[in-house]
């Protein structure tokens, strides 16, 4: 009930817009669903408050918006800053709908990594200045725990409202120049358990260089998409039982690993990885058992990153990355692993 009236009061004194509020900047993307464009409040052209992010999305649009109200009032700071949402009749090309954001900043995870600076590029970000320390592993190891940290801090947010995003990538993942953190954008393909919104999978805007081998976030024994109030009954059980957060935890666990190695930061290094893991039945031990003995310098030193510490960062890689939905660590549990903890040595010997 409070939630309704919240949700009310919030509406009541927000403003409402139309496209005509807008100017139409560069073009920053487009997918299969919908153009995403930089663009200013027209009244408002060059004041902070006026520079957004617009999406022009497809039937997708309204999963979208309502994902995004949603993530306003639960946990706002795990994604990008929500404006507005709303459907234009007007258009002759039928039903469009607009989405706006507050622009968060130029830089998604996916840009930072692929830059040769990568990872230092980023603790200039974070950091707003370059550390004394000199470069090496150690220093690389701590920037990727931030980033680690950052991007399961706002997963665990999302999975404690109920929602599950399903397309985590490093092109969903942007830097916020305001909060200097990372936020998670593109709620286009994302679930809400609780309430039984877009429950039932859509398999064809799942992203396969990402996609957790379940592919299928419920179990196909899932009754199909049930009436909002039934859902809401049940959906606690369901995601005990089925535990579709681990999806985004198996591709946060992928982008951990091309954060260690620069050769599957590529898309085909990413690709040819994948189908090594597929032959080693998505064991990540076999894996390296596979690839270690005759691996190349680079590999070696990506190894030798996760070996850090006793190797509690390949403890929490192999940990995240698991064929088995429920051997994978939540979002929560993940936090409190001792990769993240800062004398991880300490942590290590504490635990033993
Ligand atoms: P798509 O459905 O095309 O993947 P996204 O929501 O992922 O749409 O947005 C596409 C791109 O637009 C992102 O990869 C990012 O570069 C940029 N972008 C999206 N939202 C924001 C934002 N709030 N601030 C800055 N850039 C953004
Ligand atoms: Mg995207």
């Amino acid at each position: 009930f409070d939630m309704f009236v919240l949700a009310f009061v919030e509406r009541l004194f927000r403003p409402t817009y139309k496209k005509d509020d807008f100017v139409l900047g560069k073009k920053l993307g487009e997918g299969a669903f919908g153009v995403v464009y930089r663009g200013t409040l027209a009244n408002k052209p060059s004041s902070k408050e006026g520079d957004l992010v617009l999406k022009k999305a497809s039937e997708y649009g309204a999963v979208e918006i309502w994902m995004n109200e949603r993530v306003r009032r639960a946990c706002a700071n795990s994604c990008a800053d929500f404006v507005y949402g709303f459907l234009e009749t007007s258009s002759k090309k039928g039903a469009e709908y607009w989405i706006v954001w507050r622009f968060e900043g130029d830089a998604t995870l996916a840009d930072l990594v692929q830059s040769r600076e990568f990872p230092y590029n980023v603790e200039t970000l974070i950091l707003g200045k370059i550390q004394d320390l000199p470069k090496g592993l150690e220093r690389e190891n701590r920037i990727i725990q931030t980033i680690m940290r950052q991007l399961l801090f706002a997963l665990d947010s999302l999975h404690s409202t109920g929602i599950v995003h399903r397309d985590i990538k490093p092109q969903n993942i942007i830097f916020s120049e305001g909060s200097r953190t990372f936020k998670i954008i593109d709620l286009g393909a994302a679930a809400d358990l609780r309430v039984g919104i877009n429950y039932i999978p859509k398999e064809f805007l799942l992203d396969p260089r990402y996609a957790a081998p379940e592919q299928y976030i419920m179990s196909t024994q899932t009754p199909s998409a049930p009436s909002a109030p039934v859902a809401t009954a049940l959906s606690p059980v369901l995601w005990q039982l089925n535990l579709p957060d681990r999806f985004d935890i198996y591709s946060a666990g992928l982008i951990f690993l091309q954060m260690a190695f620069p050769s599957l930061r590529t898309d085909n290094g990413l690709i040819q990885f994948n189908r090594q893991l597929k032959r080693c039945d998505y064991d990540l031990v076999a894996w390296r058992k596979s690839v270690e003995p005759r691996c190349g310098a680079e590999l070696r030193r990506g190894f030798e990153l996760l070996d850090l510490d006793g190797g509690i960062g390949w403890e929490l890689l192999t940990s995240m990355v698991r064929y088995k939905a429920r051997q994978r660590l939540s979002a929560k549990a993940a936090l409190a692993h001792p990769f993240f903890v800062r004398e991880g040595l300490l942590a290590l010997s504490f635990m033993q």
